[in-house]
């Protein structure tokens, strides 16, 4: 059995490793001059390889019950196991995110280098696959930019998708199944910044504040939709907010923005108060402050950063006056506002700043137990280049290495007996 895997990245290795242990004969086409290149950059270094805390939910609503059938199949249970017999010994924070012990993104590409080379799996590097033909006899030609071109009874596209371009992810996979005439629902950046118009940004690079954010979507008839809430860390940028929660919500204001809606990203900085009882804490608050600046008023409050920002916009225009100077009305816009900012979202940051992408390959046409396409037996598809996104905090390298366990499983099945 002659398997080949197009894409040495987090799937295309977890399938290759899988299917040489069951005896196939396995070939990785790797675009870049180096196996695995993003999992380098995972985890800001550290590698988030998987949760403890899983439910299916931190999936896209599309992919939602298909992942929760592979990842039936593959669990993260015996995913860390597969890592454990390579030496990766896992660490889980207080959040559930799950890291190499070493904390290095590097010991786990290591990990999987080492076993692709003790299997004597063939690595064709800097060769990029431009071509997957169904052949009458059942098996595939693969053919390269260089016009290598090789037969294989088994082919595993695992390209990746578009996000993280600088990695060599560039949409290749979308291509080549849409060669075959495998259907691919429209892609768009996931977990990237979101960026606005507001100017205000610009004064506030580098501001945190934790709090929690609700993107609203309008459409051109009016009606709105809240399309989810996130909590955690809301990071300010140059050009807008990212974040944890942000990133979160990304994929679903991208889409919602091809669709021509208006999306709305509204920042809660005191998500644990009350409108009311924070009203109410900060009526009492300027009676306390009312000897101070309008600034030193909200100091201690919120980032330095933020004051002037949330003082103009709800019209304190001189913020050296005395506090007491503050209308009832604006220190009801101020609460307001700290509770309910308005940030009217107009784009994402690119491809190369984003780290999944939302859409791929039509889940329908897959089937959920083998990775298998449901055109072409013998075709299968793994890891980003399906339409499976997951939140932040591990949930698509698990994605990656469960889909791509399962269809080196399968490509593989009978292969021992074969031979
Ligand atoms: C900066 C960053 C940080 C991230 N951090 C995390 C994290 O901590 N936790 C987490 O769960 N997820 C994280 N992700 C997401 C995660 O890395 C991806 O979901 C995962 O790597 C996808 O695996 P894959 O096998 O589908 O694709 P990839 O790992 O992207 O691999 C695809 C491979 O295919 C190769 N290739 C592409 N086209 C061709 C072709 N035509 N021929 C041959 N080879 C080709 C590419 O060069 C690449 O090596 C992060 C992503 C980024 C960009």
């Amino acid at each position: 059995m002659n398997v080949i895997v197009i894409g040495g990245g987090a799937s295309g290795m977890a399938a290759a490793i899988t299917a040489a242990r069951a005896g196939a004969q396995v070939t990785i086409f790797e675009k870049e001059e180096r196996l695995g290149r993003k999992i380098l950059a995972t985890g800001n270094g550290k590698c988030n390889m998987s949760n403890a805390r899983w439910d299916g939910s931190e999936y896209n609503e599309a992919g939602r019950a298909f992942a929760e059938t592979v990842l039936s199949k593959v669990s993260p249970g015996e995913t860390l196991e597969f890592f454990e017999e390579l030496g990766i010994f896992p660490r889980e924070d207080a959040e559930g995110r799950i890291y190499p012990s070493s904390e290095q993104a590097a010991s786990v590409l290591d990990a999987l280098r080492f076993e692709v080379e003790r299997l004597k799996i063939k690595v064709i590097y800097e060769e990029w696959i431009k071509g997957v033909v169904p052949q009458r006899s059942g098996d595939f030609a693969v053919v390269s930019h260089v016009n290598t071109r090789m037969r294989a009874e088994k082919v595993i596209v695992a390209c990746g998708g578009d996000a993280g371009r600088q990695y060599g992810c560039e949409g290749d996979g979308f291509a080549l199944a849409e060669m075959v005439g495998h259907t691919v629902k429209e892609t768009v950046p996931a977990l990237v910044g979101l960026t606005s118009n507001e100017k205000y940004f610009k004064q506030l690079k580098g501001v945190r504040a934790k709090g929690a954010v609700t993107l609203t979507a309008q459409a051109q008839n009016g009606e709105e939709e809240v399309l989810g809430t996130s909590r955690g860390e809301i990071q300010f940028g140059e050009t807008g907010l990212s974040g944890i929660c942000v990133f979160d919500l990304s994929g679903r204001a991208n889409r919602a923005m091809k669709e021509e809606k208006r999306c709305t990203m509204t920042l809660d900085l005191f998500p644990d108060m009350e409108h009311a009882a924070f009203l109410e804490m900060m009526r009492r608050r300027l009676i306390l402050s009312a000897h101070k600046s309008c600034e030193d008023f909200l100091n201690g409050l919120i980032h330095k950063k933020l004051i002037p920002v949330v003082l103009k916009q709800c019209g304190v225009e001189k913020l050296n006056d005395k506090a007491e100077k503050i209308t009832e009305d604006q220190l009801e816009q101020i609460s307001y506002m700290l509770k309910h900012w308005d940030v009217r979202i107009n784009g994402s940051r690119p491809w190369n700043d984003a780290q999944t992408t939302s859409g791929g390959v039509e889940l329908s046409e897959i089937d959920p137990n083998t990775m298998e396409s449901k055109l072409h037996p013998g075709l299968y598809f793994t890891g980003e280049v399906v339409d499976v996104d997951g939140r932040c905090g591990g949930y698509n390298l698990q994605w990656a290495w469960s889909s791509g366990i399962l269809a080196g499983r399968s490509a593989a099945a009978g292969a021992k007996t074969e031979e």
